[in-house]
């Protein structure tokens, strides 16, 4: 039996999960449930798998679900001393953390240090803090186990001996703007954006992978979960999205996970590793597939090569990169920028930092802060 707490359990990773609890309930306690304020989602969600804790962000939701759940016994805490305390819960042992951006950093890090293993799908938090989150969970003999279907490809392909690796390569499917021309990209609005060809994800990602940041950010998360060096991690275009990425090894043997664009078997296999679990899911069938393999278009998508840049500069740089990414994707995404301008914003935000090489928290909430601030302004001036 695994107690879970699940961060941002009404988003899209978090309903998944819950559907993964839901067909090996024998299998899974859920203690805690954590949202922002989706209040009704989450009230369904408690009567359905009864927590003991749940935690809204916004605490005028908290007071809400309070008044709808008197006839329970539940402690419903808000903010983030109420995620805190719920990471650290003794009863707990995975904590999935599913809430999307930077916001997922210091729970991660409270949940480690309280000796959690975490099941990742938040790779916001390794990006901003890679270093100090591998570091910890190595001090407190936890494991993070990725969520991201990439990761969790290449993780299951990973031998041992990482000396035998030649480079890992991640998949893209190359979003919707893929066969899209440069023209068409400038004038590119919020909603043919969120029209992945693939896959069904809350709105942030959806835009970075449009943008390919999304992968941007996947590099960075592969050379902390995987501790390669930036050179060994490459990128290919996979529109049809069946290899979930790939690891080279010396001798020329390429390993690959294959699977349906389903979040699904990711997240169980997370929870359940180092077994593998029936389910009842969709299986992949090959017959009549193709499956093509292409060099990203570095040109029409420049927040790649600037993810690689910034992560082989490292310090505080990746944190800054991906705070001002989150400010400038919500501005696109409310219509106050057009679709160039979230790279532009970023690449501004990250020539101005002066980078740090300490890796303290707080160093890196200070940059974090100092870069939502400075690409809000970019922002607003146009
Ligand atoms: P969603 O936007 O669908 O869900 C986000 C969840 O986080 C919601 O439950 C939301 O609550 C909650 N939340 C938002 N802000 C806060 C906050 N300040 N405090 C606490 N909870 C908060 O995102 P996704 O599920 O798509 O993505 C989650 C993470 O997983 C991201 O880091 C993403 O990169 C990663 N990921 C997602 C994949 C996918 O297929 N969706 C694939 C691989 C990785 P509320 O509903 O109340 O707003
Ligand atoms: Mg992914």
């Amino acid at each position: 039996m695994k107690t879970l707490t699940i961060l941002g359990s009404t988003g899209s990773i978090g309903r998944q999960t819950l559907d993964v609890v839901n067909e090996a309930t024998e299998k899974f306690e859920v203690f805690g449930l954590a949202a922002a304020r989706n209040v009704d989602l989450m009230e369904e969600q408690i009567r359905r798998f009864r927590p003991a804790v749940a935690v809204m962000m916004d605490e005028k939701a908290a007071w809400e679900l309070k008044g709808r759940l008197r006839d329970r016994s539940i402690l419903i805490e808000s903010g983030m001393p109420g995620l805190l305390r719920l990471v650290q819960e003794e009863k707990v042992d995975t904590v999935v953390t599913a809430v999307s951006g930077r916001i997922g950093l210091e729970p991660t890090l409270a949940a480690l240090k309280a000796g959690k293993n975490i099941a990742l799908a938040n790779k916001e938090t390794l990006v901003a803090a890679g270093e100090l989150v591998m570091e910890t969970a190595r001090a407190g003999g936890c494991s993070i186990l990725p969520v991201d279907s990439e990761h969790s490809a290449i993780f299951q392909c990973l031998e041992e001996d990482r000396g035998s690796v030649h480079k890992l390569v991640l998949t893209a499917s190359g979003g919707p703007f893929l066969h899209m021309t440069e023209e068409e990209m400038d004038r590119a609005t919020a909603k043919q954006a969120l029209r992945h060809p693939n896959w069904l994800m809350g709105p942030k990602i959806t835009i970075d992978s449009a943008s390919l940041m999304n992968k941007g950010l996947e590099v960075i998360e592969a050379h902390h979960l995987f501790g390669m060096a930036y050179e060994a991690i490459e990128v290919l275009i996979h529109p049809q999205s069946i290899v979930h990425s790939m690891v080279e090894y010396q001798d020329g043997s390429i390993l690959a996970q294959l699977g349906r664009p389903d979040m699904r078997l990711p997240i169980q296999y997370a929870l359940s590793f180092p077994e593998r679990w029936p389910n009842p899911f969709e299986r992949l069938d090959l017959r009549g597939k193709t499956m093509t393999f292409e060099e990203p278009d570095w040109k029409k998508f420049p927040a790649l090569a600037l993810a690689y840049e910034v992560g082989r500069r490292g310090g505080t740089l990746p944190a800054v990169m991906n705070a001002a990414n989150e400010e400038a994707v919500e501005e696109f995404l409310t219509g106050r920028i057009s679709y160039p301008e979230i790279f532009r914003t970023v690449e501004a935000t990250c020539r101005e930092h002066k980078v740090s090489d300490n890796r303290d928290l707080a160093t890196i909430l200070t940059a974090d802060a100092w870069a939502r601030e400075f690409a809000q302004r970019t922002c607003r001036r146009g």
